[in-house]
């Protein structure tokens, strides 16, 4: 028994259709018919379905505009089109319009069929070959241990949002976090404490942004925040959340606690006119935030720093 899959059968003379029904049902299809070529749609927009059979010649609009239908934004869904005529301009026409396959009436049922299961078979590779390039890219964006995007994820990131911040005249801030003598977590407790550490700031840091801001690992235990829309005092506000929130967490059987320095900048800010002084004006900030003790937030404006607690 394979999963039940699903096919629209769009013909305005069913009656003889009832051979090719009865066939797709033995095969374990759930059969829905139309007679139109609207109907047909109004069926699709209920449900989708997993294969289309559908006659060109239909009353009303012909069949291609149910193809044309499944064909809307990359639609795969396979489409046979089965005709009376039988001359290749028509062929061509339907193939044209994205049939993958099409049939002269009277066809013979068993040929249909094993076309039929021939379309799903690619299709069901088709969606396969798509996942797995979203899994790959997924594993090329995501860091490994904490599961946030990688730098290279954020480079690509911060080029376009500062463009689009640019080009909207939107403004734009950013966050970078270092945690505080982290090197001292590893050395007391070993590196994979450390570890568990830096995957529950990860994720404390996530949880206190907005879905729209975007949380990478920036480096070992280093993180940024992208906050597109965001001014400096709104990126301040996510800062000082954040900080709270990574202070608070108390981290494996050890109980280990961790605090972070904090350097926030902003588009559009007096040195700041490209995505790469949007990094150096955080990080000068942040560095700031060491030399002043750490466990501090700063704030990158203009010439001057100025640290908050
Ligand atoms: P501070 O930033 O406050 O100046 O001190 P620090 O000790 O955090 O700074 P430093 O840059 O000297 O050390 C960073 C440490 O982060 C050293 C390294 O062992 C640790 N680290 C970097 N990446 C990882 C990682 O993936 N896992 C673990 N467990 N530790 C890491
Ligand atoms: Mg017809
Ligand atoms: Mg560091
Ligand atoms: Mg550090």
């Amino acid at each position: 028994m394979g999963d039940r899959w699903t096919v629209l059968l769009v013909d305005d003379a069913l009656s003889a259709t009832t051979a090719l029904q009865h066939a797709l049902h033995d095969a374990g299809a759930v059969v829905r018919t139309a007679t139109s070529a609207s109907e047909g749609i109004s069926l699709l927009m209920d449900e989708p379905c997993d294969v289309a059979i559908v006659d060109l010649e239909l009353p009303g609009e012909s069949g291609l505009a149910v193809l044309q239908h499944l064909r809307v934004d990359g639609g795969q869904t396979p489409v046979l089109m089965v005709s009376l005529a039988d001359d290749v301009a028509t062929r061509a026409e339907a193939f044209r319009r994205g049939a993958d396959d099409f049939l002269v009436k009277p066809f013979s049922v068993p040929e249909l069929l094993a076309r039929v299961d021939r379309r799903r078979a690619l299709h069901r590779a088709l969606l396969v070959s798509r996942t797995e390039a979203t899994r790959l890219h997924e594993l090329a964006v995501t860091d490994g241990l904490t599961q946030v995007a990688n730098h290279r994820h954020f480079q690509d990131r911060l080029r376009e949002e500062f463009r689009r911040a640019q080009r909207y005249d939107d403004p734009l801030a950013l966050i970078l976090i270092d945690l505080d003598h982290f090197k001292t977590v590893n050395d007391n407790f070993g590196h994979q404490a450390g570890d568990e550490v830096l995957v529950a700031v990860a994720a404390a840091i996530k949880a206190a942004v907005r879905e729209t801001d975007f949380v990478a690992r920036y480096g070992g235990e280093e993180f940024a925040v992208l906050l597109p829309k965001t001014h400096l005092a709104g990126a301040l506000t996510v800062a000082e959340r954040t900080a709270a929130d990574v202070k608070q967490l108390v981290v494996g059987s050890a109980g280990l606690k961790v605090t972070g320095s904090f350097g926030v900048s902003g588009f559009p800010g007096r040195s700041v006119n490209t995505s790469e002084q949007l990094v150096r004006t955080a990080d000068e900030a942040l560095y700031r935030a060491k030399r002043e003790g750490r466990n501090k937030i700063s704030l990158f404006q203009a010439s001057t720093v100025v640290t908050t607690i």
